[in-house]
């Protein structure tokens, strides 16, 4: 068994780490928050005082943070130069393509091997150790982390070098966003059709319209198998993360020159929802209610009625 350093114990992290000690692993684990630092050590980690300390003498590092600039600070002021560098680096946070292919570069001028290690599923799945990562990195930088990814995941693919892993999350993502906006738009123009809804459901869902927005997180209540829509939206991916995703996709899609029109769409479409109308807790399938105009937030202040001014 192997010294594990775990740093960022949220949402996420918390269940993750949790799983590297049930497996037996001696895990050294740091965040800001004493809260979820207490929480940790109720699941059997060794609470650390500073990445630094928590990195010290490790055999593998795992990170969980919420964004690139969060991932910079840890490595470039606590992990670099800190873990020794046979310990393998495996970063899991949601982050930028660029700042991703940065860290590890930097990491790999030291002598570190790195991998970025997005992962899809939620807070359940990072509970039950029911993940899927995304990996980029060297083949043998690969090799290394899939014990440890294992533990917590029921699926470890190789996605390509430095960055791929960030690359396949957001596209994939990208789609998600895209596909969940058309399934919900779909299924209010059937309602209004005058279309019974599972009836619609149970036509397109074995026709050339099937998508997994649809057939496994129907946006609709009652239709289909039990969703978010079932527990008025609650639990699931928050509309806030997927707004997060869409602007790393699009910031990629700009940095490459790729033209996305669907996913520029989804983005501003959730920036509404999650910003503009107080959406961002609820799951991201609840977009349907501002689409079919039966959204309203606590405090959202009502759209004004078509035609009549706001005074400025
Ligand atoms: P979170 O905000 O619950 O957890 C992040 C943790 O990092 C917090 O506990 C915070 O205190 C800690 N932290 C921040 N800066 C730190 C620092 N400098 N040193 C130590 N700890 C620090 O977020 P989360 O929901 O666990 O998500 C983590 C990542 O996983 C994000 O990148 C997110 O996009 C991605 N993700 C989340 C989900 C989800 O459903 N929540 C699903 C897939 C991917």
């Amino acid at each position: 068994m192997a010294r594990v350093a775990f740093i960022g114990l949220g949402n996420m992290g918390g269940g993750m780490a949790a799983n590297l000690a049930k497996a037996g692993h001696d895990v050294r684990a740091f965040d800001l928050s004493a809260e979820a630092l207490d929480r940790a050590k109720k699941a059997g980690c060794l609470p650390a005082e500073s990445t630094e300390a928590a990195v010290a003498e490790a055999e593998a590092i795992v990170t969980m943070l919420p964004a690139g600039k969060h991932v910079r600070d840890v490595y470039e002021t606590g992990i670099i130069g800190k873990a020794p560098p046979s310990a393998i680096l495996m970063d899991c946070s949601t982050i930028d393509v660029v700042t991703a292919r940065e860290e590890a570069e930097k990491a790999q001028a030291k002598g570190y091997q790195m991998v970025d290690a997005p992962v899809s599923g939620g807070i359940a799945a990072a509970e039950a150790g029911t993940l899927t990562f995304m990996v980029g990195g060297t083949r043998e930088a690969f090799e290394r982390a899939e014990p440890f990814l294992d533990i917590m995941g029921k699926a470890v693919i190789h996605a390509g070098g430095a960055g791929a892993g960030q690359a396949a999350k957001i596209c994939n993502n990208m789609l998600l966003g895209a596909s969940m906006v058309a399934t919900c738009e779909t299924f209010v123009l059937a309602r209004k059709l005058g279309l019974d809804p599972q009836t619609f459901f149970d036509i397109s869902s074995q026709a050339s319209g099937q998508c997994w927005s649809m057939t496994s997180y129907c946006p609709l209540p009652g239709v289909g198998p039990e969703t978010p829509a079932d527990r008025d939206y609650d639990g699931g991916f928050a509309a806030a993360l997927m707004l997060k995703d869409l602007r790393l996709a699009m910031e990629a899609a700009r940095s490459v020159d790729s033209y996305t029109p669907m996913g520029s769409d989804a983005e501003e479409l959730y920036t509404r929802f999650a910003e503009k109308l107080g959406g961002g807790g609820k799951d991201f399938s609840a977009i349907i209610k501002m689409i079919d105009d039966s959204w309203q937030a606590e405090g959202a202040v009502p759209p004004p009625p078509p035609g009549v001014q706001l005074p400025k």
